[in-house]
């Protein structure tokens, strides 16, 4: 079984001030027992993840990152840059980018792929709008979605997470059931593992609403590994006692 991780998504949230205490206090609540666990910030606060949590049990992320190497991109943020602040997860292909910047599947995979090249694991977010799952087509979609990245990644698939994020679910309050999450998980579980020899080194977080009243439910389902956390992470005591419910 792989190893439960819980990942915060802050989104465009955080101040220089307000960072410090909520990072030191997910780094003094962490026990020495606890799943991997990081949060993934807004750019400009790298630097301060890089210089607080060095050294630490938390990780720490980017929540985009460029599908060009380098040049002439005004606004872009490089996979080297994010390297140059010990970024070890950068997300990519979250429904807010596919929706509100117009990422495609092509676009998600080729990131995917320069993370991968600077040795930074990608989060691949997948998931169904509530229109395409009351057309019933959430499976052809999340699976559509992960072929684009398996197909951009061949032999490097392995290194990758996923995060299966249904949008209907994203900042809505209303979660998956612990059955819809764990159905799509299994599909998603068995596309990788057509893919790669080693779908075990691939966890599998859900991602929407999870906190720290559902957390448990949703973990304890077979096929999923984490959870990828938006408004939950922004208060320490939430985003721990997610931690904890994966680290039983
Ligand atoms: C997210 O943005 O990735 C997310 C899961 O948000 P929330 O937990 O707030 O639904």
């Amino acid at each position: 079984m792989t190893r439960q991780l819980i990942v915060g998504n802050w989104k465009m949230n955080g101040s220089l001030a307000a960072n410090h205490d909520l990072l030191r206090a997910i780094q003094a609540g962490l026990s020495a027992t606890a799943c991997p666990a990081a949060v993934c910030v807004p750019s400009p606060y790298l630097a301060q993840c890089q210089q607080l949590l060095q050294g630490g049990a938390l990780h720490w992320g980017a929540q985009d990152v460029s599908a060009h190497e380098q040049g002439a991109f005004t606004g872009e943020v490089s996979a080297a840059m994010l390297r140059d602040f010990g970024v070890r997860y950068a997300i990519v292909g979250h429904s807010e980018r596919r929706q509100y910047h117009g990422e495609s599947d092509a676009d998600v995979a080729t990131k995917a792929q320069r993370a991968l090249a600077a040795g930074i694991t990608p989060i691949v977010c997948v998931g169904e709008t509530l229109a395409e799952r009351e057309a019933g087509q959430t499976q052809a979609v999340v699976k559509r979605q992960l072929a684009a990245v398996i197909h951009t990644n061949g032999h490097c698939i392995s290194e990758i997470v996923v995060a299966y994020e249904p949008v209907w679910a994203i900042g809505t309050g209303q979660t998956a059931t612990p059955a819809q999450a764990q159905e799509v998980h299994d599909l998603l579980r068995a596309q990788l593992a057509a893919a790669t020899a080693h779908p075990e080194r691939i966890s599998l977080l859900y991602g929407g609403s999870m906190n720290a009243s559902n957390a448990a439910s949703l973990l304890a389902q077979q096929d999923i590994d984490g959870g990828l956390i938006g408004g939950a992470s922004l208060k320490a005591a939430d985003f721990l006692a997610i931690v904890a419910a994966a680290s039983q």
